[in-house]
């Protein structure tokens, strides 16, 4: 579990004014990483994300600064891969680099680009997607919604449960989602082919996976936090009609795998040790975890204090709205070392850079729902917009955002950036 160090001071302050800024999702004790271009270069480039800037770290790298040349290639996989010592080091000479007096400011201002101005990619090349099930109220929702007669079950507290996803079709932040086409049945017997009539978002937490495990040797729990390296907002877009009819008797399919969007900074987990909290405390009667899944540790700080929202800015709207607000700490059943712990406890082998997301993060009350599907019951009542306007479910032209951000009296409050899409007609 990462410890508190000079890197968390909430006193300290960047020569990039723009990161003391009170509002700023990256303040100095965040130092996210993205993979970004430069206008008119084909090259990727990776960065660090400080106040409104991005610290060009190929640059960085060639200006002498002592961070590991990993940092000045392509792929942000080639330094997650790393031992979390290193990752820790190059934090700390980061934070020192950019505070303020730092005698290496007027070398690296040369290599700051305004976010602005950097085209934002995903951080590495993903192998593997693979999206849990975490959230236990969204779980007894949705499931529901779906099944009235068996709300949650029998396996959810026993079982992290999980699906294979695609890979190919993950994007950044701010590409555009076209509504899918796919097969439904309004009476669920017959079928019809056609534009997806009940798109809906889903508020998830993505996991990027740093050091993976051998084929056949299980990471144990215990250890199972040294392997995750960061986290971001991940938009599990589903098309809910095609979900009803093509989950049985199997996972999702296509009503999934049109599009999955990530937020383009991944957050440390150094980064988020100020927000480490206990694990969620299980209800009277639910069964302990199985010894595969049960670590003191885990259970003492594994939970992690990040509010989690959904906003909606429809082509009539200038601003978006908030939608819902949530909070990880009690929308998620399991943890983030749990999920890793299960995923490899068969010999099943993560690699570095594997995305692993929770599963919506939908809160206990119902207007927490982290989906429409759930907002809506279904689409039974629409959600009422501030402009007058409803949503059942999503529109062309509206524009989805997830916003998530740490904060707590003892500690800079550190954010995520927004992970965006707007939807696209279909074809036709
Ligand atoms: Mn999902």
């Amino acid at each position: 579990m990462p410890t508190l160090n000079a890197t968390h001071d909430p006193q300290r302050r960047s020569w990039v004014a723009s990161a003391n800024a009170e509002h700023t999702d990256f303040p100095i004790q965040n130092l996210p990483y993205g993979r970004f271009r430069r206008a008119g270069e084909a090259r990727w480039r990776l960065g660090v994300a400080i106040g409104d800037q991005v610290l060009d770290l190929a640059g960085a790298h060639a200006a002498g600064m002592p961070v590991h040349a990993s940092l000045a290639g392509e792929d942000l996989a080639d330094f997650m891969a790393l031992d979390p010592r290193l990752h820790h080091q190059t934090r700390a000479t980061l934070s020192e680099a950019l505070t303020e007096g730092s005698t290496w400011a007027p070398a690296l201002a040369a290599c700051l680009l305004p976010q602005s101005e950097a085209t934002m990619g995903l951080p590495c090349t993903i192998g593997g997607y693979t999206d849990f099930f975490t959230g236990i109220h969204h779980a007894r929702e949705a499931s529901r919604l779906f099944r009235p007669d068996a709300p949650l079950t029998p396996n959810y507290k026993h079982v992290p449960i999980a699906y294979h996803g695609r890979t190919s079709s993950i994007v950044p932040s701010g590409t555009p989602v076209r509504r899918p086409l796919g097969q439904f049945s309004t009476d669920g017997v017959t079928p019809a082919f056609g534009p997806s009539q009940r798109l809906d978002y889903e508020l998830e937490v993505g996991v990027f996976v740093g050091r993976g495990n051998a084929l056949g040797e299980p990471v144990p729990i215990a250890q199972a936090g040294e392997h995750w390296f960061g986290l971001v907002l991940l938009n599990d877009w589903s098309a809910r009609d095609v979900q009803l009819w093509e989950s049985q008797p199997l996972g999702p399919f296509l009503a999934k795998n049109f599009a999955t969007s990530i937020s383009p900074w991944v957050v440390t987990r150094e980064a988020l040790a100020p927000f480490r909290l206990a694990a969620p405390v299980r209800a009277d009667g639910d069964p302990a975890p199985l010894p595969h899944l049960h670590d003191a540790a885990d259970a003492q700080a594994g939970g992690i204090d990040l509010t989690l929202e959904v906003w909606l800015q429809t082509p009539q709207m200038a601003e978006s709205e908030r939608l819902m607000q949530s909070h990880f700490r009690d929308a998620a059943y399991w943890t983030v070392a749990q999920m890793v712990a299960h995923h490899t406890s068969n010999g099943c082998n993560l690699q570095v850079g594997d995305l692993l997301g929770t599963g919506t993060q939908s809160g206990p009350a119902s207007n927490q729902g982290g989906c429409l599907l759930e907002l809506t019951a279904g689409g039974a009542k629409p959600v009422h917009l501030a402009n007058g306007e409803q949503r059942r479910f999503l529109d062309d032209g509206d524009r989805v955002v997830l916003r998530g951000y740490c904060e707590g009296p003892s500690a800079r409050r550190i954010g995520f950036g927004d992970s965006e899409g707007r939807v696209l007609s279909a074809r036709s």
